[in-house]
């Protein structure tokens, strides 16, 4: 063996792969996110779980009637942490950008004089520029839907809204498997899967679309970033009320059952508590434990195939209300 090789050798045996820093700050992460976890509204419905592709309206209810989780979320591993605050540092880059651009609007905080506004980023009251951004706030009550968007522009005769995400490997892997799986068979490569994006997944086009159903700013600019490389897309969308139809159809029969105080049945498409969507539901023991037949009226339910171009076989009219700021 060459002296060289043998100091390779040699630091190889001092060289440990140990989690020391990430074990370190695991708990402070926990901690954070707790925090963060109690301070959610829980008495609305929120898009970013309407829009998923296994969302239960039932799980939704339970929580809104504030039962008890008779199975208590896992504490998140260090990974799904660190990927959150990835995707949260993603998001404040773009907002940054583009309030430095002078085009971003949407709801501010004074740090100066406290006061709150919608619009531009000076505040109206004091003029002070030290303000913090509290994004778009969502909000339909005829759909008790609460949630925020990331951002509102205005430039020139151009308005929109924007929805920025950040796409790792598990982003394919839920969104667009078929897609994913061509990557994990070797059949094409990671760029290549990113490549061949071509439009929103459909549960981020949902999420658009009750975000403009509920702002009436019926354009918005999806900005994805590839993490990998931090390559950027760009997809322009436009309103389509027929893409959310049955999500606000779902919502109406859950507010009925609120009023009536009774729990919405199950999803058709769960067919047993074996069923991927209950395997981490808080509300598993409960929800498996009732008499299904005594619980609600019939609400039928549909749901959408896996990238299938986001329309859909709803009926209902789309009753579209515009509730700004
Ligand atoms: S256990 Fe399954 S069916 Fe029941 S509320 Fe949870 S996700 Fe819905
Ligand atoms: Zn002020």
């Amino acid at each position: 063996m060459t002296e060289d090789a043998w100091k390779i050798e040699a630091m190889k045996a001092k060289i440990k792969s140990k989690s020391t820093v990430s074990s370190m700050l695991h708990k402070l992460m926990l901690d954070e996110y707790k925090d963060k976890s109690a301070l959610r509204d829980t008495k609305h419905f929120h898009p970013s779980e309407l829009c998923k592709r296994d969302w239960c309206v039932r799980q939704s209810v339970y929580k809104i009637m504030g039962m008890e989780e008779s199975n208590p979320e896992r504490p998140k591993a260090f990974t799904t942490l660190n990927v959150f605050e990835e995707g949260n540092l993603i998001h404040r880059k773009w907002q940054n950008w583009l309030n430095k651009a002078g085009v971003l609007r949407g709801q501010w905080f004074c740090l100066e004089c406290e006061h709150q506004w919608y619009g531009e980023n000076s505040c109206p009251e004091c003029k002070s520029l030290q303000v913090s951004y509290r994004e778009v706030p969502i909000y339909d009550d005829e759909h008790h839907i609460l949630g925020h968007s990331d951002g509102h522009v205005v430039s020139g005769d151009e308005e929109f809204l924007i929805e920025i995400k950040s796409l790792g490997m598990g982003t394919f892997r839920y969104e667009n498997f078929p897609l994913f799986n061509k990557y994990a068979k070797k059949e094409i490569t990671a760029d290549q899967m990113w490549n061949e994006l071509t439009r929103p997944f459909l549960s981020h086009l949902r999420q658009g679309n009750l975000y403009m159903h509920c702002t009436g700013i019926h354009r918005m600019i999806f900005i994805y970033e590839w993490k990998a490389s931090q390559a950027v897309k760009e997809f322009n969308v436009v309103y389509q009320p027929e893409v959310i139809t049955d999500i606000l159809y779902q919502l109406r029969g859950a507010i009925y059952d609120l009023e009536a105080n009774m729990i919405p049945k199950r999803p058709e498409w769960i067919d047993s508590k074996d069923h991927q969507a209950c395997k981490y539901c808080t509300y598993k023991k409960i929800c498996w434990s009732s008499d299904d037949e005594s619980t609600s009226k019939v609400q039928s339910e549909i749901r959408y195939p896996e990238e299938t171009g986001g329309s859909d076989a709803g009926s209902a009219g789309a009753d579209r209300r515009i509730i700004r700021r």
